[in-house]
């Protein structure tokens, strides 16, 4: 054991009790500088460099403790305001790592995702304040946040990428609306949310007025490393903020829930190798050569993901490593879903509780789609790749 990891684990050994509530337990993380390790010391880290995180995550996995909180917060919103934010932002970054906050990314409209600089929703200065109206949609967790990121038009006479301004909004005043959207596999992911007369400060506005644009550029990039990025395995991952009404739940309590939760419905979008193995062999086609040939690929396929994705962190990449781990993600997520459904064969017909192993090769086949359009679709991607990395020329706009 590395002298990281062996104070990790001794730290756990002084601290964890399953009768803290969740909120001392993120603030005893935050000020061991374990919430957040690359983070500076006093706002949840302890400076570390990747590898360092790395281990510490690994430790708590280690462990089966609750993870650090994760999401929009310290992933998207805290490296963005570490970059463009305003010293009285960063002197909140401390409530990200101890989980009192939760955010969401308010950009896409229906008729906004791809072509993001095309957005509609309008913020209007009023003294001290945007008044914001329009829609947002696929809003990941919105019905969990207490923070968002948004991304209005303040200007619909200048060009579209000018007439943008990025704001932080709160998002439990009355004028915002958020209705959760249930998807194919039957989970409400994601939201769509109505603004209407809702409020932003404007010692909000990232950036300048109108200059919103190169603060999406950066959430973006941070959005492409996270929703290519794992979580460590053996922690218990759990939603933050004051919405979720979990800080003041016991971590014990916490467990009990989640172990309740996964018994009603599969988790997983994407199954690893072992769940399809152990799933083959239940089946008992694990004896076809040709299942064997192709469960021994995609145990390679994952294997070949996880080095990548370990590159685009390594480098810090928020660019096109990060893209290219997306893509892998993505190719990974179409492959377990054909490898699942041969598995469970005219089972796959089933879902829920009729479904063998509760659906869980169903639940993560119709999840599949959403992998390759979240966070930016493969072609995006493919174009970042292209124009950011390769030097090719740019498509028409
Ligand atoms: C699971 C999930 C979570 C999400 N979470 C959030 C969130 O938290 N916040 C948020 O704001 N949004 C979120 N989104 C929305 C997501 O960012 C958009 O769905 C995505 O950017 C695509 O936009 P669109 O749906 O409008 O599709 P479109 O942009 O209309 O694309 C339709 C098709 O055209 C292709 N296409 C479009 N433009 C080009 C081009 N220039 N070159 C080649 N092909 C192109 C696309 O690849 C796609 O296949 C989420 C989506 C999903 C699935």
């Amino acid at each position: 054991m590395s002298n990281i990891a062996a104070d990790v684990d001794a730290w756990i050994t002084e601290n964890w009790d399953t009768s803290l509530t969740l909120r001392e337990w993120w603030r005893r993380l935050a000020a061991a500088g374990y919430s957040q390790p690359t983070w500076p010391v006093g706002i949840g880290g302890c400076n570390a460099d990747g590898a360092t995180a790395r281990t510490i995550s690994e430790s708590m996995g280690a462990r089966g403790v609750i993870a650090a909180p994760t999401g929009m917060g310290p992933h998207m919103a805290a490296p963005m305001i570490m970059k463009h934010g305003t010293d009285e932002h960063k002197a909140e970054l401390i409530k990200i790592a101890t989980g009192e906050q939760h955010w969401c990314q308010l950009f896409s409209e229906p008729e906004a995702g791809s072509d993001l600089a095309s957005v509609r929703c309008s913020a209007v200065r009023d003294g001290e304040e945007y008044i914001v109206n329009g829609q947002k949609v696929w809003n990941s967790g919105a019905d969990a946040a207490d923070h968002g990121l948004l991304l209005a038009r303040t200007d619909f006479t200048a060009q579209k990428h000018a007439g943008v301004s990025f704001l932080l909004i709160d998002m439990l005043q009355p004028g915002v609306e958020v209705r959760p959207l249930v998807t194919m596999n039957g989970s409400a992911h994601f939201c769509e949310v109505f603004l209407t007369d809702a409020r932003a400060r404007a010692t909000d506005l990232i950036g300048s007025e109108g200059g919103g644009w190169a603060v999406a550029t950066t959430v973006l990039g941070l959005e492409r490393k996270m929703a290519a990025s794992g979580s460590a395995r053996g922690a218990l991952t759990v939603t933050a903020g004051p919405k979720s009404g979990n800080l003041d739940r016991t971590v014990g309590e916490l467990f009990e829930m989640a172990r309740e939760k996964a018994k009603e419905k599969p988790q997983a979008m994407i199954n690893s190798s072992r769940v399809l193995i152990k799933e083959a062999q239940k089946s008992g086609v694990n004896h076809d050569p040709v299942m064997r040939d192709d469960l021994a690929r995609y145990h390679i396929r994952s294997e070949v993901y996880r080095l990548t994705n370990l590159r685009a962190r390594h480098t810090g990449g928020s660019g096109p490593e990060a893209s290219i781990a997306k893509i892998a993600l993505s190719g990974m997520a179409r492959h377990s879903r054909d490898l699942g459904m041969r598995i469970a064969g005219a089972g796959g017909m089933l879902v829920g509780n009729d479904a063998v192993s509760g659906g869980a090769l169903q639940y993560a086949a119709l999840s599949t789609a959403g992998v390759s359009i979240g966070g930016g679709t493969d072609e995006i991607q493919h174009n970042v790749i292209g124009e950011r990395a390769l030097g090719l020329p740019k498509e028409p706009s």
